[in-house]
């Protein structure tokens, strides 16, 4: 279901509004983590300023460690929709588990499976049932092959709107906290008709690595950016390393601009 053979034509993809997919540029930005209410609406309205569609805000967060901050689960799923009721923005988040799928669907626009759980194909399985468009980010270290039978089992159960996300693979390199394998984006372009979005932020893991590599994702011809901004990285709370300042997204955005209307 997810091959060109089966369906030629570009998925597009509709969030109230906002199409992603077939030739549709949309960027997805906002910190890693939702922290605290003055936190994200900073991060919202500045979002908005740019004038990217979508804001992205992690309530439910897989860290490495189980002693680091995970998130604050439904208090950051409210304060989102609160955001998306101030700037018109539409939300993605992360869901975790199974456990919290009606509550995350009930919130959210878009429903982010992270890296870690590509291949939780029993979640797979019952996304196949919600009504939520599905960003399903490859796997740490899956081949393209295995991600696109991810989406297979969503696909399969039902739901056609899958969305791709490239967030980096693991390699032998460690100057980057991951590999964005761009290459990921004209092979998937080839073997499915998916939406495809590039995150140059836990590709690299480095902020100042961020701004080259979301136009080289611009440039490859993705369907979108996801970017992870904060007001204050020193002192947030997940992923400070590879977020933006407000200034770094905002002078970002306008080169983007410019870029996506000559791609
Ligand atoms: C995230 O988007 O903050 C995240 C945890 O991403 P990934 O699953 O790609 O590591
Ligand atoms: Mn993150």
């Amino acid at each position: 279901l997810a091959s060109l053979d089966f369906h030629p034509d570009p998925t597009v993809i509709d969030v109230g509004g906002v199409k992603i997919g077939g030739g549709n540029f949309v960027v997805m930005a906002g910190p890693c983590s939702v922290e605290s209410r003055e936190q994200l609406m900073e991060s919202a309205l500045a979002v908005k300023e740019t004038g990217a569609q979508i804001l992205r805000g992690g309530a439910f967060k897989p860290r490495t460690s189980p002693y680091a901050f995970n998130g604050l689960g439904e208090e950051g799923l409210k304060i989102l929709a609160e955001a998306r009721e101030v700037t018109g923005l539409k939300i993605v988040t992360e869901l975790m588990d199974l456990e919290n799928l009606e509550l995350v669907a009930q919130y959210t626009d878009i429903i982010q499976i992270g890296a870690r759980n590509m291949q939780n194909f029993s979640l797979l399985r019952e996304l196949g049932r919600v009504d939520k468009p599905v960003m399903l980010k490859r796997g740490l270290s899956a081949t393209i092959e295995e991600w696109l039978m991810a989406a297979e089992y969503v696909l399969s159960g039902g739901n056609q709107n899958v969305i791709l996300c490239e967030r980096g693979i693991r390699t032998f390199e460690t100057a980057t906290r991951n590999t964005l394998d761009l290459n990921a984006v004209p092979v998937v372009r080839r073997l499915s008709h998916l939406p495809v979005i590039v995150d140059p932020s836990h590709g690299t893991g480095v902020s100042a690595y961020v701004p080259a590599m979301s136009k080289a994702g611009v440039a490859v011809g993705s369907d979108g950016l996801m970017i992870e901004m904060h007001p204050n990285p020193a002192k947030a709370l997940s992923d400070g390393a590879q977020s933006l300042t407000i200034p770094q997204f905002s002078q970002l955005m306008r080169e983007i601009k410019v870029l996506a209307n000559a791609v």
